[in-house]
């Protein structure tokens, strides 16, 4: 993203969330933004992840502008390019491992389930394919919305809190998990309060009243 800009009408007046922040992820790299609440970093995870507009400034996935796109193109774009993961997994809780995986998939026609079944595997999760999410531990339910992810082989990974709800050492196997999908070409950008994630990044930036410094 480049000079973007962010602000928000409410309240009776403005709010600056993100004032004119350079920011870049390249393939195979980690980036940890910090920052205190209200600094801006969901909203910068929300432009990032073509889910808003900038103010001003643009937002570019390999280099080409990812403005004055259709909604439908652009919900493409996200769909090939972009993997979310979240604090708190998102998961549908009645369906299993497998089915929450290749969800993103459902809506075409080649089936996913095989594609779903090796993610799990790779993320250590193969003996636990049917389990639906009350069947699982935090750490495991974090891996299948981290599998969910990869299955339309993304570009980028977007993660918000991804050990947010995970004690430490559940926390360290799944940045491992993220370190090995940064090594396949990845661009991860986790928004985070953890020390523990800022130690598995190559790179911290830090938001502070919407301005972006490096940490
Ligand atoms: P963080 O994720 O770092 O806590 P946010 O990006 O959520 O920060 O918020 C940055 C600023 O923008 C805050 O002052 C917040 O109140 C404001 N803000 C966020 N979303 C909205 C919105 N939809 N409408 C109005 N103000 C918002
Ligand atoms: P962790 O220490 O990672 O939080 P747990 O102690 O929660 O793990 O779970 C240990 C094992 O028990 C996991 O392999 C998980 O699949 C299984 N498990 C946890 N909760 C349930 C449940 N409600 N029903 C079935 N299996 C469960």
């Amino acid at each position: 993203m480049a000079n973007v800009t962010k602000r928000y009408e409410g309240g009776g007046g403005t709010v600056t969330a993100l004032s004119n922040v350079e920011f870049a992820v390249a393939g195979g790299e980690v980036v940890a933004v910090v920052g205190p609440s209200g600094s801006g970093k969901s909203t910068m995870l929300n432009l990032l992840g073509l889910l808003d507009d900038p103010t001003e400034g643009r937002v570019e996935l390999h280099g080409t502008p990812v403005a004055g796109r259709s909604e439908r193109e652009r919900t493409d774009v996200r769909r090939e390019t972009i993997g979310f993961v979240f604090q708190d997994f998102h998961l549908v809780p009645t369906l299993s491992a497998v089915e929450n995986v290749r969800l993103p998939t459902a809506f075409l026609s080649e089936d996913h389930t095989d594609r779903a079944v090796d993610l799990l595997e790779r993320v250590g999760l193969g003996d636990r394919l049917d389990h639906t999410p009350d069947e699982l531990s935090g750490g495991q339910k974090q891996r299948v919305a981290i599998a969910r992810s990869l299955i339309n082989e993304p570009d980028v990974l977007l993660a918000d809190e991804p050990t947010g709800n995970l004690d430490r050492e559940t926390g360290v196997s799944v940045l491992e998990e993220i370190r090995e999908i940064a090594a396949a070409g990845v661009g991860v950008v986790a928004v985070t309060h953890d020390d523990l994630v800022t130690g598995y990044a190559d790179r911290t930036v830090e938001l502070v009243d919407g301005v972006l410094d490096d940490a």
